[in-house]
């Protein structure tokens, strides 16, 4: 029997503790600020910026969504200046760079202007490199650490485990295999050059696929008893969205698996959240980095 793991409820609870947590930090005269810079006409990407402003809302977060105009005028260095405005108001905790950006920009080439302390979403390459020497005081991207969280919630072993990361990007598929490691997996990762990836993926405890290809993942990547989680969203051909997965084939193979929607996407949003409220929280206790989440097995 394969169970859905329901990623909307993990969601609640999660926004439920950030609530909590920022009616504490109100009562203290302060209002957890996230911060939002949007430079984009994607659809994708509002629809994303409206589910964080309904979510930061009902945590009683003060979302505020900063829109530059479009086309982005001087590009990289608008945004750049919008990042460091943001990065020195003492009156935002975190700050989110959506991708798409304009002219094919990485987002890791504007990141570095959002300061480590305020950088809930890990664009900034020093979080990464942060990640990667194992420092406390940075954000993982929400994506990884909503992955990560789905595994916590789930109580599925890490320790000694194999665990297969499909694509190497910097705001998912790396970061997630980072925290992998800090929680003691034993981690391969795969990407559009892997030979046999098929094969390399059915050695998996914990199989995460991140790639943008809509159910390429079928039943002969996925040994029985893995636990599959699919960050990949895409268009359907029919309309709607689905996954890098094809959840059907799943079925009775998998212990475990997330759907789309309703899988890691409800979790990311709580994840950005949850960063904020650590954010606002380490800005009033005075200079320095905020806890970085530790490992959980
Ligand atoms: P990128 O396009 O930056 O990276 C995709 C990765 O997948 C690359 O490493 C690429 O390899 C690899 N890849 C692509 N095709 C194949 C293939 N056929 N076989 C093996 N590997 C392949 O995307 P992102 O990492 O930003 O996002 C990945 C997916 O996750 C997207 O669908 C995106 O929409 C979704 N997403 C979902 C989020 C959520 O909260 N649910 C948040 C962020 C992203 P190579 O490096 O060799 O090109």
């Amino acid at each position: 029997m394969t169970r859905v793991i329901n990623g909307r409820a993990i969601a609640a609870e999660m926004n439920e503790r950030a609530a909590r947590s920022a009616a504490g930090l109100r009562e203290r005269g302060i209002v957890p600020t996230l911060a939002v810079v949007l430079a984009t006409d994607d659809e994708g990407a509002a629809g994303y910026v409206r589910s964080i402003g309904r979510a930061a809302a009902k945590t009683g977060i003060d979302c505020r969504v900063h829109r530059l105009p479009l086309p982005v005028p001087a590009g990289r260095q608008s945004i750049a200046d919008k990042l460091s405005e943001l990065s020195a108001d003492p009156g935002v905790h975190g700050i989110s760079c959506q991708a798409p950006l304009p002219d094919g920009l990485a987002l890791a080439a504007v990141g570095a202007g959002i300061a480590v302390r305020k950088d809930v979403d890990g664009a900034n390459p020093a979080s990464l490199g942060m990640l990667a020497a194992g420092l406390p005081g940075a954000f993982p991207p929400a994506t990884a650490a909503a992955v990560m969280e789905i595994l916590r919630h789930e109580h599925v072993p890490l320790r000694g485990r194999r665990a297969v990361v499909v694509g190497r990007s910097a705001v998912v598929g790396k970061p997630t295999a980072l925290l992998l490691l800090a929680a003691n997996a034993t981690v391969t990762i795969c990407h559009s050059r892997t030979r046999d990836l098929a094969e390399v993926c059915q050695e998996a405890d914990v199989l995460v696929v991140a790639m943008g290809q809509p159910e390429m993942v079928d039943a002969d990547y996925v040994a029985p008893g893995a636990v599959v989680i699919y960050v990949g969203i895409n268009p359907a051909a029919q309309g709607g969205l689905v996954g890098d997965v094809n959840a059907a084939a799943m079925a009775g193979i998998a212990a475990a698996v997330t759907p789309v929607p309703g899988g890691v996407g409800p979790v990311t949003t709580a994840q950005l959240l949850s960063h904020t409220i650590r954010a606002a929280r380490a800005a009033a206790v005075g200079p320095g980095l905020p806890a970085t989440q530790g490992p959980h097995w």
